[in-house]
């Protein structure tokens, strides 16, 4: 409906005041959707209603025009924009939410007493920017991973690293040398990145702010503000590039907060030396905490993580993308897993009471943030009350592991705000504040007063009922209330007329089909009453939360200490839990660059195996300075692969504190740990998948040290042969004589296998598997000694490649071969091979697979394990005969 003003806008073509006032807003918010509150729905419009629509999946309408054009417009409900903005914040976008700062009636007012006689415009502001990295709403929020806001900055030969998350306040400051960006930024996996606008090689996904709010100077004053200290000494010794990058994200926080900061607890100093450095390509092709395809399902977080609360999994996420290097560390963690691993019955006591606690440490960061609800303080309460509780069992174990003596103190000592909330909310506080009734009875002796005089009143209400009943003769009269009205009269129509009369006592109020309503002096009188007692003890509440709140947040940092020291108990029981379930062996740490695992599994990959009622097999490995490179071969599907990562996983987890899946492990300690699969598909990045491995094997031969592990899977694969082979012995020789790390490399170029002779520390493995006319059984166990041949014929054949063309292989493969013997290069033979005909494909005899496997088996020479296998083989040949 186009009213007079709005006509003559669009007569003379400018923009309605409230478009007027729209735009204004959304000028200062450009690379952020506008969520603008008219009455109980946010608009959007432009091309915000455009982009969200279509994220959405909701209709997109419109309204009005400008500039001769109709507006777009999408909407979602005030009451339910939470689900809306999760959706667009994971789809990349960044949300400024715009209320309204007043109510029509004061803009009403305020537009009279300016001396405006025109419909006022109700008063609009951004009150907050909503982007991936400061979100503090639960449902918003992954509860068992953190949600880092990290900037990142170049001062001088370092880069600065500033991570927070909001949710929980915790805020860590690093430095690094500029080649190892991409591993912290891998590590802390970023739900949003900032960097300054001139920041070199910024990642594309990088938003871009002021260079000004990244001055290392401005911080520190900043920050030894925020936390109220003369020096930042306390905190840490932090260096230029550390400061400049916090600059860059308390502005940024700010901003976003439209002045306001959230929750930020002192900065923590994560020193890169005292972790394990795992840059982005190893995480990734080890599966670390993300699996391949995006998720925790299928990779070792998920497969492994056993904690009971949301804090928990967060530590345990953020131990295994940062294994420690330090011994000490190292061993204090195992301790406390070794105590809980050995007693089931406190580990079981422990976890109980672990699963049934609140979120501590996210309930504070909402109240800090100012959007803390009464539940949020009734979640404190509870959760302080039964980390004071397990301190009492805690402290009864004799002779406690350290860290556990660290983590008592922590535990305790809320006493008093715990008695206070008790004493001051009802057990289950409501999420809503607006309509009261969380501030338990006998806190407050005049809000107890005020609920009575409501109450009373309340009750005289239905007294005035019967009063009325009897003094008009209407039976089916009645009090009601509703929010126009308030308290009224109802009578229905036929008993109406004697009390429209002006001495009935009665005032006529409205008249409906079939009803008429009254009001009475009395009802009057006793609603007055009612209405006064409750908002005064509405305000009185309102008063309350926030007292409570202040006495909440005066503690907030000994708060966070408790959550934290919960979140650690979390996961050394879950490790526990998880090396007495899976059969794990706590690890030794050597001195010395050693590598000694007996009997190893690959945790993913055997519960996969598993799964599918097979077995997996254990292997050895067995690295030390004299022998420090395996160079492993065998055929395709063999599980060399496996092998190889499986080593990796251990020492990520022996270094995260946890036990590992093998017999026994003895490790040095790893200081850089690198994996990298041949040519694996990585055209996301840009580059042809060949330049990619070259790019990270380049990367590990400048960055590997003696104290290194790593694993080489198939390099050289992503070229021709020559070229290929050529590239990988020189790579093994580089590793060998340069580097001089603990290296496991897989490959399928058996000419390798002579550089045994050449390179001291060199030795060779194999997978096993044996093969009859072409059929082949994969063993996955490990041996020593060079694989005999390569078996991809047979594995292809294996694979279901046609009959004929695996018969074709073969007669190429024996030309190639004589080639290569030959003066006239390897494939000089093949201009001499016949045409390929179906005579040809016939040669390929028949074979009767289960025929050769119980031949295999009568004959004696097979180990007891080959004969299991063979076993099981057959079992399936059969049971496919059987289907057939
Ligand atoms: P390719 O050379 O083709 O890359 P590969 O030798 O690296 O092969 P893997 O990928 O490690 O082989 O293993 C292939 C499959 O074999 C695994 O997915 C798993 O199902 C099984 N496997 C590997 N190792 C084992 C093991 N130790 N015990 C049981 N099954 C295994």
């Amino acid at each position: 409906m186009a009213t007079k003003a709005k006509k003559k806008q669009a007569a003379k073509g400018g923009p309605t005041p409230m478009m007027a006032q729209y735009l204004a807003l959304k000028e200062s918010v450009p690379d952020c959707l506008l969520f603008y509150r008219m009455g109980d729905f946010f608009e959007l419009f432009f091309d915000d209603a455009k982009a969200a629509a279509a994220t959405l999946d909701i209709a997109l309408t419109s309204r009005g025009e400008h500039d001769g054009q109709p507006i777009p417009m999408c909407g979602v409900p005030a009451h339910s924009h939470e689900a809306y903005l999760a959706r667009l914040i994971k789809a990349g976008h960044r949300v400024a939410i715009a209320e309204q700062t007043e109510s029509p009636e004061e803009a009403k007012k305020r537009a009279k007493e300016e001396g405006r006689a025109s419909k006022a415009l109700v008063g609009r502001a951004i009150v907050r920017v909503v982007t991936a990295g400061t979100l503090t709403e639960e449902t918003l929020l992954d509860a068992r991973a953190e949600n880092w806001l990290v900037a990142a900055t170049e001062t001088g030969e370092k880069i600065g690293i500033a991570a927070a998350d909001i949710s929980t306040g915790r805020f860590i400051l690093s430095a690094a040398a500029p080649d190892m960006l991409d591993a912290e930024l891998a590590r802390l996996s970023a739900a949003e990145l900032i960097v300054p606008e001139n920041f070199a090689n910024a990642p594309a996904h990088a938003q871009l702010c002021p260079k000004s709010d990244f001055s290392s100077i401005a911080a520190e004053k900043r920050l030894k503000k925020l936390f109220g200290v003369a020096t930042l000494d306390g905190f840490g010794d932090f260096d230029r590039a550390e400061l400049a990058a916090a600059g860059g994200l308390l502005a940024y926080l700010e901003t976003a907060g439209q002045g306001d900061l959230p929750f930020l607890q002192p900065p923590q100093r994560h020193r890169t030396g005292d972790h394990m450095l795992i840059d982005s390509a190893t995480r990734e092709s080890l599966e670390l905490t993300q699996a391949v395809g995006g998720g925790r399902a299928g990779s070792l977080l998920g497969c492994i993580d056993r904690t009971v609360s949301g804090a928990g999994a967060r530590l345990l996420a953020a131990d295994i993308a940062a294994p420690l290097t330090a011994r000490e560390a190292i061993t204090a963690r195992l301790d406390l897993v070794t105590l809980f691993e050995r007693d089931a019955g406190l580990r079981d006591t422990l976890r109980a009471a672990l699963k049934a606690l609140p979120d501590i440490g996210r309930g504070l960061g909402r109240l800090v943030a100012g959007r803390g609800t009464p539940r949020d303080l009734g979640l404190l309460r509870d959760g302080l009350g039964a980390a004071r509780d397990l301190h009492m069992r805690l402290s009864r174990i004799e002779t406690p592991p350290a860290l556990l003596v660290e983590l008592l103190p922590p535990l305790t000592g809320h006493g008093r705000l715990t008695d206070h909330l008790s004493r001051a909310l009802v057990p289950e506080p409501p999420i809503d504040a607006a309509k009261g009734g969380y501030i338990a009875e006998g806190y407050d002796a005049a809000l107890d007063d005020l609920r009575e005089t409501a109450g009373a009143g309340r009750k005289a209400i239905a007294a005035l009922e019967a009063r009325y009943r009897e003094a008009t003769g209407i039976q089916s009269l009645k009090i009601k209330h509703n929010n126009v009205l308030g308290y009224h009269i109802e009578v229905p129509s036929k008993h109406a007329d004697p009390l429209m009369n002006a001495d009935s006592g009665f005032t006529h109020r409205q008249t409906l089909a079939g009803v008429v309503r009254f009001n009475a002096p009395d009802l009057h009188d006793e609603a007055q009453r009612v209405i006064q007692a409750g908002a005064h003890a509405l305000a009185a509440e309102a008063a309350h939360l926030e007292d409570l709140i202040a006495t909440v947040l005066a503690d907030k940092e000994r708060i966070a200490a408790t959550a934290d020291a919960l979140s650690r108990l979390d996961v050394a029981s879950a490790l526990a839990e998880q090396a007495a379930i899976c059969n794990w062996t706590r690890p030794k740490l050597a001195a010395h660059a050693c590598f000694q695992v007996e009997g190893g599994r690959h945790p993913v990959v055997e519960q996969a195996v598993e799964q599918q009622g097979e077995r997996f097999v254990a292997n050895d490995c067995r690295l030390a300075p004299e022998e420090r490179l395996w160079l492993v071969t065998g055929p395709n599907m063999g599980g060399k692969s496996t092998f190889l990562r499986q080593n990796a996983l251990i020492a990520v987890l022996a270094q995260a504190g946890s036990y590992v899946p093998a017999a026994s492990a003895e490790l040095g300690i790893v200081d850089k740990l690198f994996s990298r699969v041949g040519a694996s598909d990585n055209l996301a990045r840009g580059r042809s998948t060949f330049m990619v491995e070259m790019v990270e094997t380049a990367a590990i031969l400048a960055q590997a040290t003696e104290n290194s592990l790593v694993i080489l899977d198939e390099v050289g694969r992503g070229t021709s042969t020559y070229d290929g082979l050529a590239i990988a012995w020189a790579v093994v020789e580089t590793v060998h004589d340069a580097n001089r790390c603990r290296c496991l490399f897989a490959t399928h170029y058996h000419e390798l296998t002579r550089l045994a002779e050449r390179l001291d520390a060199l030795s060779l493995h194999h997978v096993r598997a044996r093969e009859w006319k072409g059929d082949l059984v994969l063993l996955h166990e490990l041996a020593d000694g060079p694989a005999d041949r390569s078996y991809g014929l047979a594995v292809a054949k294996l694979a279901g490649l046609p009959k004929d063309t695996v018969a074709r292989a073969k007669s190429v493969l024996a030309k190639l071969e004589a080639g290569r013997a030959s003066t006239g290069g390897l494939a000089a033979g093949l201009d001499d091979l016949p045409l390929f005909t179906a005579e040809i494909a016939q040669e390929e005899e028949q074979t009767d697979p289960l025929r050769e496997a119980l031949d295999a088996i009568h004959a004696d020479d097979l180990s007891p394990r080959e004969a299991l296998d063979l076993v099981y083989r057959l079992k399936r040949l059969a049971d496919e005969a059987g289907d057939a």
